[in-house]
């Protein structure tokens, strides 16, 4: 009998790089993950070490195989999803990198956005690419580079360096410099992009500074990404899928049709609409995005982002150390008080979508001298799901069609309580899958589908399964007095309308 074959994902996160491996019918056969550490260089600033990142991906991968006994003649492809956003520098003849990565979370750039805006190339930015003009973007990060690394600039123009998110740096790396690609998700997060047109775009490339030499080519997410050398796993393995996190979640929750809708409650909070063919311009400050391209073919999304999710819960843990694990949350939060109405606006940080008030500051709102720690902890956790609310009404107030359910997954989503609660207050079914690692998987999927171990989008469709299905319970006049006071609570701590 010949040996089972298999998908080997790489999930090249914020806080670790992993690899899993997929059997044929798309099931997880084993895991493996190295933390990767945060440079903070100074405030705002967040850098990752891009030769680290290499590394750690390369250990993860052998340690997986190893681990489950599976030889890499067995591994008929390899997917890849990653961070987004995040921008290396390297040089295209000795594949080094000039700098340390620049996170996603990077404000450094925070004021020429501010000046770009003040010019009035919002609408610009926006029309051409459905993102905001904020320093979230690769674009201003590339700019950062090419002007503070010394020597930089003259050498993009001249051809001798690549520039690209770290799907497209591990991709460089894993095929020995052969290949400088992307797909359209992560080419989608750069503001370089032209989301209709599906090319790098001449006037955002002017606008932002940045040589068209430094850039790669940009494929669809699944696709022939080249062939990872034989020296590095012990054997020669396509590459074949690729997908920025967010969006491979959206695939590995098999959200394929319109109108279909993941959230991600991990750190953070990603929701994700598919929006089809049509591409969103949102009104209520929300992302239009690539969803995935698929045969030449776009879908777009809708997106938009909570900054503070399980991280509320981590403040709960670790700023009013009200339990050990996140997990206790939920026994505490059952012993509240159902009829309190206690408020946390975890804008630790700001808020994010639809607000994105980078100034607004947290608040507990509605102590009582009944007021008890179960109450906070109840609190946070709804927290998730009034915002929730939040961006899901912007979404309907941009157009889109009510949902039929909400999918969800990420490390907050295994709290039954809080997905109880999000499932009252949206008024809208929650359904948890029974393989919650939906961004490592969608890789996988991806993978799959173009090496032709898993036969069609239908097929991954069907392999979706359902662990458990939240139905909203709450009377209507209970969930508008929430929503009353939550939206209160907000309203005090913003800093701009
Ligand atoms: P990330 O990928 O962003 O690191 P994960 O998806 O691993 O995040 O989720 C981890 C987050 O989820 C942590 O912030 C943690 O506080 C929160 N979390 C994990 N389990 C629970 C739980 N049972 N209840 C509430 N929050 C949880």
């Amino acid at each position: 009998m010949s040996k089972p074959s298999f998908i080997l994902a790489i999930d090249q996160g914020t806080t670790s790089s992993r690899a899993m491996l997929f059997d044929r019918d798309g099931r997880p056969a084993g895991a493996a993950q190295q933390e990767l550490p945060q440079i903070y260089p100074q405030a705002g600033w967040v850098e990752h070490d891009a030769e680290r990142i290499w590394t750690d991906t390369q250990a993860v991968c052998r340690k997986v195989l190893a681990e489950q006994g599976v030889d890499a003649d067995q591994v008929v492809a390899i997917g890849i999803t990653n961070q987004r956003e995040t921008t290396v520098l390297w040089d295209r003849a000795t594949g080094k990198p000039l700098h340390n990565a620049i996170v996603w979370q990077d404000r450094r750039t925070a004021d020429v956005c501010e000046g770009l805006r003040a010019a009035g190339h919002s609408d610009l930015v926006q029309a051409k690419t459905g993102l905001l003009l904020d320093p979230y973007f690769s674009a201003t990060k590339i700019t950062w580079l090419l002007d503070h690394v010394q020597g930089a600039r003259a050498r993009a123009e001249a051809g001798e360096l690549a520039c690209g998110t770290i799907d497209s740096f591990l991709l460089w790396r894993l095929t020995n410099g052969a290949r400088h690609a992307t797909d359209a998700t992560n080419a989608s997060r750069t503001s370089l992009f032209d989301i209709r047109r599906q090319e790098w775009d001449e006037e955002l490339l002017g606008l932002f500074g940045v040589p068209r030499a430094l850039l790669p080519e940009v494929l669809d997410n699944a696709a022939d990404f080249g062939v990872a050398a034989g020296s590095l796993l012990g054997a020669e393995i396509p590459v074949a899928g690729m997908a920025g996190d967010q969006q491979s979640a959206l695939i590995g929750q098999a959200c394929w049709e319109q109108g279909q809708i993941k959230s991600t409650y991990g750190t953070g909070c990603f929701t994700m609409l598919n929006t089809g063919s049509e591409l969103p311009l949102s009104k209520n400050r929300l992302l239009g995005t690539v969803a995935y391209r698929l045969d030449g073919k776009t879908s777009y999304a809708l997106e938009g982002s909570i900054f503070s999710a399980g991280s509320t819960m981590q403040w709960l843990r670790d700023g009013l150390g009200l339990y050990k694990d996140a997990a206790e949350s939920e026994a505490i939060a059952a012993g509240a008080d159902a009829s309190r109405r206690v408020y946390l606006v975890p804008a630790f940080t700001g808020l994010g979508a639809p607000w994105w008030d980078a100034h607004a500051r947290g608040a507990i709102v509605g102590l009582t001298r009944d007021t008890d720690a179960a109450d906070i902890v109840l609190a946070g956790l709804q927290a998730v799901g009034y915002q929730s609310y939040d961006l899901l009404s912007a979404m309907e107030a941009d157009g889109a069609a009510r949902p039929s359910a909400l999918r969800v997954d990420g490390g907050m989503a295994n709290n039954d309580l809080a997905m109880q609660f999000l499932a009252d207050v949206l008024d809208l079914p929650v359904e948890r899958p029974a393989v919650t690692e939906t961004t490592v998987l969608g890789a996988a999927c991806l993978a799959g589908l173009q090496s032709g171990l898993y036969t069609s989008r239908d097929a991954l469709a069907g392999n979706w399964s359902l662990d458990r299905r939240f139905e909203p319970a709450m009377g209507a006049d209970e969930r508008a007095e929430r929503l009353a006071g939550w939206s209160a609570a907000v309203q005090s701590v913003l800093t701009r309308d």
